[in-house]
């Protein structure tokens, strides 16, 4: 079957993940039937479509009439067997118990057209032993959405032992046809991917205080602040549910032996009934302020035992041909909203530094859970899971967190890529795009600079917090980190080529300030801007204090400062941050035929004219200076000649910098 053969889908279950996986399979265009056992289950699922529907629309994230139409896609049915006649494609989402799922895809294979691929939500349960209730394994894969599935854009796409390359691969189309990113699990094996990596840290974290060895304050603050990973593991354990971690390494430990073991700290908890947030308490009390992490309390040991053992899971991953290590890091980076995937975060500590630890608290300890896998002495002695690993002085970039692309017309162009985060700034974004500036700069085709922001919701959000904490814990590393943010985002200020920024959706905090480096900026009708830090009792620390006020005044620099609020796009125009507003759906063609406009000036006159313009700003005198030389300078050019010649033929110039 081909994406095309697609027109109806059936979603089995209209709980929390059946009615999220319905509605983003209708925002796709797709006709949906949504099944449940009774009606006002199904009914229920049917009211949450249409109030996320509804939400999105609220926020401008689509129009009332495409949430209207997504809605229109779905019918609601209880009749199983009404459910499945006209699927093409059937995505089960049910209680998590094998023999109910075995006992509904039974009764769905007998109904459902000879075609139609069945595919399974499941989060631990072997995708080949569920198949085995139809007569089409080789039709049959897992499709694993994660929570909640219109907001997540992370599909794992699991093959059972008799599945069909041509079933994944239609699978993984679908995924993409419905906005999602499709990352290939090879073999069916417990946890699939991402929860391969994310329940074993929870585990080891557990038993690192159960052994006495940290206190959760420590493995908290070494989580979130040190390795910088969104949520302390703690606090991720509170946040996912920890009987729901609990289960699935219940799973784990029955599967897989006693590696895997629950840590009694964690059964402790189930059996008290304190689960986390959904019950109020759990390792911290919500009742009473919830997580309180100390930014401080990093301890090494810590880190390079969690590093260490999930290390361990990405070399079986990697050496049982599960998933590649770039596999792996996008899975994760998607499904768990990790910085950095966790096969480059052990490969920049050392592999064989964290080979070496787990082999040590092996011996130390004598516990399952650090035997390595026989794959990771391998990849150790192999110098890490990328090839390139340790290897930094080569010379070549490579960028995680932009995008770097030359659209044409000499422009070059910087993609923010951190859509998960709003593209918010951390400090491998800095470091990176002082790469991208050198690259530009010595890249004698590129004449203008085009910043924009990817996935459509924000040119930047701000900085992200878990770098800058990681990194500010202690002053004089932040005042190292303001200098740092300062400086690279001055570059753009100093570049002998005109920056644009192109601003669609958020532009605040540490987003702003990067956007305020830029020679113009254009923004669209539904942008944002505002400096948020006095709100956490912090500020601009990149420049904002200086450079906004010379573009919208004093005045206005500390109203935007002081109140710390929201500023629409037309507010800022009046203002004079933002040049041009365009409407959303005109905005990159306007971005880039701006860019490209620029991007045709004269390289000469336009690399005195900055200049002189900012050296001015300090120095009135040194300004006119900077002016009257590059005037002499110029004034001869081969630019010049073609300038002028140009106006009296009436042609478009072609400046060569020259
Ligand atoms: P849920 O309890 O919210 O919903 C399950 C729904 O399935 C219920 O409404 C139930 O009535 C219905 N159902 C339909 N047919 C059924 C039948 N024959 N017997 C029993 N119940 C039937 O559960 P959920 O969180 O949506 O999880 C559904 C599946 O998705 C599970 O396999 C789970 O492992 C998986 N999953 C869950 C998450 C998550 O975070 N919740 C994430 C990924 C995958």
């Amino acid at each position: 079957m081909e994406l095309d053969d697609i027109n109806t889908i059936t979603v089995l279950g209209a709980g929390n993940m059946g009615h999220g996986i319905a509605e983003v399979a209708a925002m796709a265009g797709y006709d949906v039937v949504l099944r449940d056992i009774n009606e006002e289950l199904v009914q229920e699922g049917y009211d949450n479509i249409e109030w996320s529907l509804n939400k999105l629309a609220e926020n401008d994230q689509m129009t009332q009439e495409q949430a209207d139409d997504a809605l229109d896609n779905v019918t609601a049915v209880v009749d199983l067997e009404d459910a499945v006649e006209d699927a093409d494609f059937v995505v089960e989402a049910i209680v998590e118990r094998m023999d109910i799922k075995k006992d509904v895809f039974g009764e769905v294979d007998e109904h459902a057209p000879d075609h139609a691929v069945f595919a399974t939500n499941t989060s631990s349960l072997s995708i080949s032993e569920i198949a085995t209730a139809t007569d089409r394994e080789d039709q049959f894969c897992g499709m694993h959405f994660f929570n909640p599935p219109v907001r997540m854009d992370l599909v794992e796409v699991i093959s059972g032992a008799e599945t069909s390359e041509e079933t994944m691969a239609v699978t993984e189309a679908l995924a993409e046809a419905m906005g999602k990113t499709p990352v290939r699990v090879r073999k069916d094996v417990p946890g699939f991917i991402v929860n391969r990596i994310l329940v074993p840290l929870m585990n080891e974290a557990a038993w690192l205080v159960h052994d006495g060895t940290a206190t959760i304050a420590e493995v908290d603050s070494t989580t979130k602040f040190d390795i910088g990973l969104p949520m302390g593991s703690f606090e991720l354990a509170d946040y996912v549910g920890i009987d729901v971690g609990a289960h699935v390494l219940d799973y784990m430990h029955d599967e897989l032996g006693d590696k895997y073991e629950p840590c009694p700290l964690l059964t402790e908890k189930v059996d008290a009934e304190e689960l986390g947030q959904k019950t109020g308490k759990g390792f911290y009390d919500y009742e009473d302020g919830g997580a309180d992490i100390p930014m401080d309390e990093h301890s090494d040991l810590v880190k390079e035992r969690l590093l260490a053992c999930t290390a361990n899971e990405v070399a079986y991953l990697v050496g049982d041909d599960v998933a590649s290590a770039d596999e792996i890091d996008e899975a994760v980076k998607l499904g768990g909203r990790w910085p950095k995937g966790p096969a480059k975060m052990a490969d920049e500590y050392g592999l064989d530094a964290l080979y070496e630890a787990l082999q040590s608290a092996h011996e130390e300890t004598g516990h399952p859970r650090y035997e390595p896998d026989e794959h990771f002495e391998t990849v150790a002695e192999q110098g890490g899971f990328y090839d390139d690993a340790g290897d930094d002085d080569e010379g070549a970039v490579d960028f995680d967190t932009l995008e770097i692309d030359y659209p044409g017309d000499m422009v070059g162009h910087v993609e923010l890529n951190r859509p998960q985060q709003m593209n918010s700034i951390s400090l491998e974004l800095i470091e990176e795009l002082d790469a991208a500036i050198d690259l530009f700069e010595d890249d004698d085709d590129v004449r203008a600079i085009l910043l924009t922001g990817a996935g459509g919701k924000a040119f930047s959000a701000g900085a992200d917090f878990m770098s800058i904490a990681g990194g500010g814990a202690d002053p004089f590393d932040a005042v190292e980190l303001s200098k740092y943010g300062q400086e690279t985002f001055g570059r753009l200020e100093e570049i002998e080529m005109p920056v644009v920024a192109a601003i669609d959706g958020y532009c605040l905090g540490g987003g702003m300030e990067l956007a305020t480096c830029a020679d113009v900026r254009l923004a669209t009708t539904r942008s944002e801007f505002g400096q948020p830090e006095f709100d956490l009792g912090l500020l601009p620390g990149w420049g904002g204090t200086q450079r906004l006020q010379r573009i919208v005044g004093m005045g206005r620099a500390k109203e935007i400062i002081f109140t710390a609020e929201r500023y629409p796009a037309d507010e800022m125009a009046d203002f004079g941050f933002v040049n041009e507003i365009v409407e959303p759906d005109e905005f990159e063609e306007r971005a880039q035929e701006y860019a490209a406009k620029l991007a045709g000036g004269p390289p000469l006159a336009m690399r005195y004219t900055k200049r002189a313009m900012h050296k001015g700003w300090d120095d009135h005198d040194a300004g006119l200076e900077v002016e009257s030389l590059g005037f002499g300078h110029v004034v001869n050019s081969e630019d010049v000649h073609e300038g002028i010649n140009a106006f009296f033929g009436d042609d478009e110039p072609e400046f060569e910098g020259k």
